[in-house]
């Protein structure tokens, strides 16, 4: 979009992800020595590796693991595909994986991985090719046991189906579980494509009871279109909710009335974008995310929501499917206003919820319902956004310092009680 923020002149959000932490142990007052340690990532993996492309020629790839705290468990995070991937963007996530698994208490730590690709100039061989690759450059990091590795921007099913046959080969029998976000054929979970979005609206129906604002009528506006945001927006239309508003990297359209996801999802699928889609009118991003709406889903990348833009923010709700859209400024803006935001480690970890039911489903061999996954993931998050909800009223802090402090202290928790080897 012309009028897009690019990545390259937002805040750094590895120092976003570190000053969040910093604020909540500020608030917690948590050791020195704990802090020091829960600031930085246990383990960074950098890679270089080489695809062949379709034209013969030889590619060399830049690659990130990064594993930020194991003291709850195996590192669990998605692996992106973006050309603007880097390093520090790669730790931020891995931190925020860690507060987010503890935040619903499941029991993993923190990783991410990522490429710099863009992903859309590459063949489907190509694709394969860098995938296969890059699992095998990470595999001293991965296993079912160590780190298990899910799709992320510009990765899907198929990306994990790959990485996990990688893994197969490499070892001469199959581990289902070395992934999530798997092709249901190959263990894969019922509910796991729709369970960020799931998650997403489960936070919303709490957050409607808190500021009585019903589902049913609310009107909905959502930056980014793919996995989280078209599925929200499916999800929220059948609780009732109006979609007035949505974009994705190409384009922007609106209509007060409401738009059909289903159909708009249909004419991205034909066109590549939702730009044209009949009765809309065209939309700048600026303009999306200040529009007239009760609820504000931005679902694309980090640093859309800065102090700018939050100062002509309209929504009542901000639910942050996307990882880290909101930058610290825009934060205490939006709480200021009181706009009530539900935090991306509290909003967008259903995914990484219903995740955790694939990987437990995986070591089973055992197989659940669409009904048991979807049960048991509202159950997890009407309790973390409980826990959340309370630690803000008790200690009147926003709710994703309040969120912060429900993960860290789980952290810091399990990483005292653990102590210090050697
Ligand atoms: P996706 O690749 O399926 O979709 C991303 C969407 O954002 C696309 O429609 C793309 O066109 C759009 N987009 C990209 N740049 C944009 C821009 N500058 N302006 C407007 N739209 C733009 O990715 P996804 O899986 O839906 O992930 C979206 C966000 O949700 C990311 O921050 C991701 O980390 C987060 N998230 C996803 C999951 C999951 O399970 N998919 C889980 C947790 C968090």
């Amino acid at each position: 979009m012309s009028d897009q923020q690019s990545v390259a002149q937002a805040p750094n959000i590895w120092a976003v992800a570190q000053q969040q932490f910093d604020q909540a142990a500020e608030k917690l007052d948590l050791d020195p020595g704990l802090r020091r340690v829960l600031r930085v990532p246990k383990r960074e993996l950098t890679v270089h590796f080489p695809v062949t492309m379709d034209d013969g020629h030889v590619e060399v790839f830049t690659g990130y693991r990064v594993q930020h705290n194991l003291s709850r468990g195996p590192a669990k995070g998605g692996i992106r595909y973006h050309q603007d991937v880097s390093l520090d963007e790669v730790r931020a996530l891995a931190m925020w994986m860690t507060w987010k698994c503890a935040v619903v208490n499941i029991p993993y730590g923190g990783g991410k991985g990522g490429v710099i690709v863009d992903p859309k100039k590459l063949s489907r061989k190509e694709n394969e090719g860098l995938t296969r690759r890059f699992a095998t450059e990470i595999s001293p990091l991965i296993g079912p046991d160590r780190d298990i590795p899910a799709p992320d921007v510009n990765t899907n099913s198929q990306t994990m189906a790959w990485i996990m046959d990688t893994y197969s080969m490499h070892k001469g029998y199959t581990i289902s579980g070395v992934v999530t976000g798997k092709p249901i054929a190959i263990g894969g979970s019922l509910g796991r494509n729709e369970a960020t979005a799931r998650g997403a609206v489960f936070c919303l129906q709490q957050a409607s009871t808190v500021l009585n604002l019903p589902l049913a009528g609310a009107r909905v506006a959502i930056e980014g279109y793919g996995n989280a945001g078209s599925i929200a927006a499916q999800l929220l239309a059948a609780e009732g909710a109006t979609i007035v508003a949505v974009s994705d990297s190409t384009a922007g359209i609106h209509n007060p009335q409401g738009l059909d996801p289903a159909k708009v999802g249909a004419w991205k699928g034909e066109h590549g974008t939702v730009g044209g889609f009949p009765g809309t009118t065209p939309l700048t991003n600026d303009e999306l995310l200040t529009i007239d709406c009760d609820i504000l889903i931005p679902a694309a990348l980090e640093n859309q929501i800065t102090a700018d833009v939050a100062r002509r923010i309209k929504a009542k709700i901000v639910a942050e499917a996307a990882n880290g859209p909101t930058t610290p400024e825009a934060d205490a803006i939006l709480f200021e206003r009181g706009v009530f935001l539900i935090p991306d480690i509290l909003c967008n970890a259903g995914g990484v919820t219903v995740s955790y039911f694939e990987w437990v489903q995986d070591m089973q061999s055992f197989f659940w319902t669409e009904a048991r996954i979807n049960e048991s993931l509202k159950e997890i998050m009407d309790r973390a956004f409980e826990a959340v909800h309370t630690m803000s009223d008790v200690h009147e802090v926003d709710m994703r310092t309040a969120a912060y402090m429900v993960a860290v202290s789980r952290v810091a928790e399990a990483t005292t009680l653990r102590g210090l080897y050697p």
